[in-house]
């Protein structure tokens, strides 16, 4: 066996359908005894009724998390929680909303309780974003870990099944990733196998009947799994590909993830042998050669869209983004071949199988 580092982030985690009612006593636990909960606007109701499901424990809720956090709405925030003295925050919804409370841990130290409502995973890490005059820089910081974190299932059943398939996507691009990452190791290798069969069992199901708990239930965890490893290992190809879709195009994230996933798996399929054979089987195939292809036809069943172009992409996009991805690449086990690239993209831009 090769010589590996493993580290494992300090995060407590309560898991199971249901879990949200245990909110009070897992925060009077922990000892956080007047709590600002943020959302997202879409998700405001959401959180004024666990504002009253909380008493005396809550001191308001924010609910003006967007996507990207943009520096001005960071500064607000930060700005309420002083004004309010509060004790921590809890992230009630998606990457844009933990994101926010994230920006107020880094300024504040503050604590962050999160209860994710989508399958992201930036309840599992140290890393940061914020946005500002378009640019969007990250971080990481220990600061912004969450100290404990609930997944209560239920709470994904709202998520209409588009998203849940492309947020669930999302998830297993980490998971995929962590496979063949830079500082790869064996504990966080059988994670990442059995997220994705979570993720690629329990995804078709939710397309099928969005009310299904136990399918959700299994999203859930792999989505957890698949966040450990985001939070652990480095990320490739794929995860530079879908920062520079984001950055340069604003293209939505999730839907970036999940279509790319295919074209930058099939780029890497002779790169690890030994991660893209794991990954067949995990995905119910045999051969390292086919990856591409099975995450392709995983993206047909989940009825999600399949062409760059459906979601915002323009023409010379594919071009654009070759070029910004290998003159500032992140760490891949294939070197970085610019006409492959833009070949590979421009058939994801059409919506073509990888080949
Ligand atoms: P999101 O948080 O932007 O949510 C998308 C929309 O879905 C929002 O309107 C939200 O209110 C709504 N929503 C969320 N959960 C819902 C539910 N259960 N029912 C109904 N509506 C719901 O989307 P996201 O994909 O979770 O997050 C994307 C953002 O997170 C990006 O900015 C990305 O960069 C960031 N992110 C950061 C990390 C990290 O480690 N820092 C990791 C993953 C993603």
């Amino acid at each position: 066996m090769n010589l590996f580092n493993y580290n494992a982030l300090p995060i407590n985690v309560h898991f199971g359908a249901g879990r949200l009612k245990e909110t009070a006593s897992i925060l009077q636990e922990y000892g956080y005894q007047s709590v600002l909960i943020i959302t997202t606007p879409e998700q405001e109701q959401d959180g004024q009724k666990l504002a009253t499901q909380l008493g005396e424990l809550c001191v308001g809720v924010y609910p003006k998390a967007v996507m990207h956090v943009p520096v001005e709405v960071a500064n607000q925030a930060i700005a309420e929680a002083g004004r309010l003295g509060v004790d921590c925050c809890l992230a009630l919804g998606g990457g844009s909303t933990i994101g926010l409370a994230k920006a107020i841990a880094l300024k504040t130290a503050l604590p962050i309780v999160a209860i994710p409502t989508t399958y992201a995973g930036s309840e599992m890490t140290t890393v940061y974003g914020m946005t500002e005059n378009r640019l969007k820089t990250t971080g990481k910081d220990p600061k912004v870990l969450p100290k404990v974190v609930i997944y209560d299932p239920e709470l994904s059943l709202t998520l209409p099944a588009k998203i849940s398939a492309c947020s669930g996507m999302n998830a297993m691009a980490h998971a995929i990733e962590a496979l063949y990452a830079q500082d790869k190791n064996p504990i966080i290798q059988l994670m990442a196998i059995e997220s994705i069969r979570a993720l690629s069992e329990a995804l078709p199901q939710i397309v099928q009947d969005p009310h299904n708990i136990s399918a959700r239930e299994k999203a859930t965890y792999g989505a957890w799994l698949a966040g450990i490893c985001l939070g652990s290992v480095g990320m490739a190809i794929h995860h530079k590909i879908c920062h520079t879709l984001g950055g340069t195009y604003n293209l939505p994230h999730a839907e970036a993830h999940a279509i790319s996933l295919a074209y930058s798996v099939h780029y890497n399929r002779n790169a690890d042998v030994e991660a893209m054979t794991k990954l067949a089987q995990a995905l119910g195939g045999e051969d390292h050669t086919q990856v591409g292809q099975l995450i392709y036809a995983l993206n047909q069943k989940l009825n999600i869209p399949m062409a760059l172009k459906d979601i915002g992409l323009p023409e010379d996009g594919p071009q654009t983004v070759a070029r910004i991805v290998c003159d500032s690449p992140y760490y891949n086990p294939r070197a970085y071949d610019y006409p492959e690239l833009e070949a590979l993209l421009q058939r994801a831009y059409q919506g073509l199988p990888p080949q």
